[in-house]
């Protein structure tokens, strides 16, 4: 680590032009991990510009830096002139660069000398000249403020940016209750406080935020859309573009919405599908040592982390879940046993 950290600075006391990107449709780790980072780098007077590959929900949009946050889809010229213009491009929250989508040539093909901070499994290692990668950390803003310890430059964490740090920490550990939360993200948390984040102030933010169509979405979900395999210990939940479409469905409205399938006793492992502009898209998740990682990347060209994972599929909505409900069988056997290991 102690190399990978010398060379960060030494690349960083040689460069003006720094971008920041993050995944596609950018969660609350990703945006908070960029936005802290570009907080900590701009009182270093570097240019920084943190690029997201599309938008994303408005619940995260309070976090100090994000007005000028650009974003490719919208600005396709602006962002491939300051991509090919950056001197370091860091990647933050993702591991390959296909999650960067239309974004990704622009990246891959930019001379910056580009850093990876990111907690996935299996980083693709020729991406970036540098890469810090820990899949024991809680999510990438944690693992961002050790980095910013290590290179530092703690004494620059302001309110600010304790706030998008902490924003990252609660939205990818659900809140402190997944259990790639440890200890060390307790600490860190309590420091984070100490800097000044208002934690009750980002829940609220974060989870207490709801429209009256996202909250009326999330109950037809659960009434009328959830369907549980006690033989299984599964559910599903899946919606399609009509039921968007009902409920004036905005980006970030079904976020979620597969825990609550997961809150379910016995239920180990929740898939949520939803449709959107005919692309299928899965969310699954799982308690104990069910590696949804695993089947996502199987079946649904996708990846993520063993309780928590996401992919898309080229079937039709109805076809996606009969599959998923076939997986659920062939599985039957580990979900059984994963059901009895982690209630013991
Ligand atoms: P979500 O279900 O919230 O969209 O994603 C959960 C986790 O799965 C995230 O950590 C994310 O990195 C990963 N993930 C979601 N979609 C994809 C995908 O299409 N490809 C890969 N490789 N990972 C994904
Ligand atoms: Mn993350």
């Amino acid at each position: 680590m102690q190399e990978k950290i010398e060379k960060i600075k030494s690349v960083l006391q040689n460069s003006k032009n720094i971008v920041i990107t993050v995944h596609s449709s950018p969660d609350g780790d990703a945006l908070g991990s960029a936005l802290a980072l570009s907080n900590i780098l701009i009182q270093l007077n570097h240019n920084v510009t943190v690029i997201s590959p599309n938008s994303y929900a408005s619940f995260l949009s309070w976090m100090n830096g994000n007005d000028d946050i650009l974003i490719f889809k919208d600005n396709e010229k602006e962002s491939i002139r300051v991509t090919r213009n950056a001197d370091i491009i860091f990647i933050l929250d993702f591991n390959h660069l296909s999650r960067l989508g239309d974004y990704s040539n622009i990246v891959r093909e930019s001379k910056g000398y580009k850093i990876m901070i990111d907690h996935h499994q299996d980083p693709d290692l020729g991406i970036a000249d540098v890469i810090i990668s820990d899949s024991k950390s809680s999510s990438t803003c944690q693992l961002l403020f050790n980095v910013i310890d290590y290179l530092g430059y703690k004494k620059l964490i302001n309110k600010d940016i304790a706030e998008c740090l902490y924003a990252g920490i609660i939205t990818d550990t659900g809140s402190f209750k997944f259990s790639s939360t440890n200890s060390e993200t307790h600490i860190i948390v309590s420091k984070l406080i100490d800097f000044g984040a208002d934690n009750s102030k980002i829940h609220d933010l974060i989870y207490d935020n709801f429209s009256p169509d996202r909250i009326n979405l999330l109950g037809y979900c659960l009434n009328e859309k959830m369907k549980i395999f006690k033989d299984y210990n599964s559910a599903v939940i899946s919606l399609n573009d009509d039921d968007l479409n009902r409920f004036n469905f905005k980006k970030g409205d079904t976020e979620g919405v597969v825990n609550y399938a997961l809150s379910v006793k016995d239920v180990i492992f929740a898939v949520f599908i939803v449709e959107k502009e005919g692309v299928v898209k899965l969310s699954l998740r799982s308690k104990g040592n069910f590696k949804v990682n695993e089947i996502a990347k199987k079946y649904f060209n996708g990846g993520g982390h063993l309780n928590a994972a996401g992919g898309i599929s080229d079937l039709s909505i109805v076809e996606t879940e009969k599959k998923v409900i076939d997986i659920f069988k062939k599985y039957k056997k580990e979900l059984l046993i994963n059901l009895k290991k982690h209630e013991n």
